[in-house]
């Protein structure tokens, strides 16, 4: 911590014995505050969220051994008023943080996030795992990549290839459908194993990208009418078949000595265990990852504008997932990075995987794909900023809105 900075102080309060350094926030004014010190603020309350999280998890964990986890829950519903099944998942948490000691004193001391906490606590409860190795991976990996981290390394931990892991998952798919009284909304809720739910949303992505690409782009639909409206016509309306690029792409490395597949995972490099991938095998609706960048099927020239499944899927082998934020592959779009406006072809070396979101800053608001050559990576880049002072009275140039061009 910075002491120069006047917002913190590194005081433990009364009562607080927790391991490590803790730092408090000090109410601040934070309208007087610089962006960097509203940034420096934010770090400081993450940490102190931290070290708050880990004691309600131990008074939690004492409440729940002197008494039972039921009553440590009605405790905690009276005490922080939170609703019955935030009192039961914070008391199972903590009931496994207990027997957790490396992620419990790293939570205390504010170096991991209560997020990556409870994932560390849930993969301990479903399977091996080295605990010290999962806390340190915690202390600087954001939350989706260590969330990726975490099934590597409980697949590699498993002993069994994860299938058990997978077994269990599938154990616990749910689903059920009712009408929520106060909305008079009908409500449909499910949960389904990662490699089901890779390919419902494989189908769900490709449905949603079909009726994107039918809007008017004058009146968009909100992106959660347009999920609602996709899972309507699939159900309803089965007939309209489902559209292209709903595959699910499986990636896997061929081991030449033993002639066989291996590493077999996700795009987003969910692993899959070697039983499963040949159950999936079976299934016409697996594309594998296995191509050939060379051949014609991956330069379209000018002949196609929209990608096809195969360059889809060699993309998503390539991109993993969106350039610019890391969003899912399904949900993304194949971009041309040289617009197909200014003559741009439908070839992989000119396509990117993209979000909507990523997509509209590219052609709205000038932003840039370079690529790295040593990586084989795409980004994207902000363009330069047009404020770089604060009080200025330029105007930023007009978003580029030619809805030919958002393609
Ligand atoms: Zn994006």
């Amino acid at each position: 911590m910075n002491k120069a900075r006047g917002s913190t102080s590194e005081a433990t309060p009364r009562g607080g014995a927790v391991a490590g350094a803790v730092v408090w926030p000090v109410p601040v004014d934070v309208g007087s505050l610089s962006d960097d010190r509203l940034r420096d603020r934010l770090g400081v309350i993450g940490r102190a969220e931290s070290c708050l999280s880990a004691m309600k998890a131990q008074t939690l964990a004492e409440l729940a051994r002197r008494h039972s986890p039921v009553e440590a829950g009605r405790i905690a519903r009276q005490e922080t008023r939170s609703s019955k099944r935030a009192a039961r998942t914070e008391v199972e948490t903590a009931g496994r943080l207990a027997g957790l000691p490396a992620t419990s004193d790293a939570l205390g001391a504010g170096v991991i996030p209560a997020g990556h906490a409870r994932l560390i606590a849930r993969a301990a409860a479903e399977g091996p795992i080295d605990e010290s190795l999962m806390v340190q991976a915690a202390t600087h990996q954001d939350y989706d990549t260590f969330a990726r981290t975490m099934a590597r390394h409980q697949h590699e931990a498993s002993g069994d290839d994860g299938h058990a892991l997978h077994e269990r998952r599938r154990e616990r798919r749910s689903a059920r459908v009712f009408t929520r009284p106060e909305s008079g909304m009908f409500v449909l809720s499910a949960e389904f194993d990662p490699i089901t739910g890779a390919h419902i949303d494989t189908v769900l992505a490709a449905k949603v990208r079909e009726l994107w690409n039918q809007e008017d782009p004058k009146a968009r639909r909100s992106s959660q009418q347009r999920t609602a409206d996709a899972l309507a016509e699939l159900i309803l309306e089965p007939e309209k078949g489902k559209t292209a690029g709903t595959a699910l792409l499986v990636v896997a490395d061929y081991d030449v000595v033993n002639q066989q597949l291996t590493d077999a995972r996700l795009s987003d490099g969910t692993p899959i265990p070697a039983a499963e991938l040949v159950r999936l095998a079976c299934d016409a609706d697996i594309l594998p990852g296995v191509y050939r960048a060379a051949t014609q099927e991956m330069n379209l020239g000018r002949k196609r504008r929209t990608a096809t499944t195969t360059q889809r899927a060699a993309l998503t082998y390539r991109d993993q997932h969106c350039i610019g934020c890391g969003t899912t592959a399904h949900r993304c779009f194949a971009h041309h990075i040289k617009f197909w406006s200014e003559g741009g072809p439908t070839d992989l070396a000119n396509l990117a995987l993209v979000c909507n979101d990523c997509h509209h800053n590219i052609h709205d608001h000038h932003w840039t794909v370079t690529h790295n050559p040593h990586t084989n990576r795409w980004h994207t880049h902000p363009p330069p900023d047009p404020f770089p002072t604060h009080g200025t009275t330029n105007t930023p140039p007009p978003p580029q809105t030619n809805p030919i061009l958002r393609k």
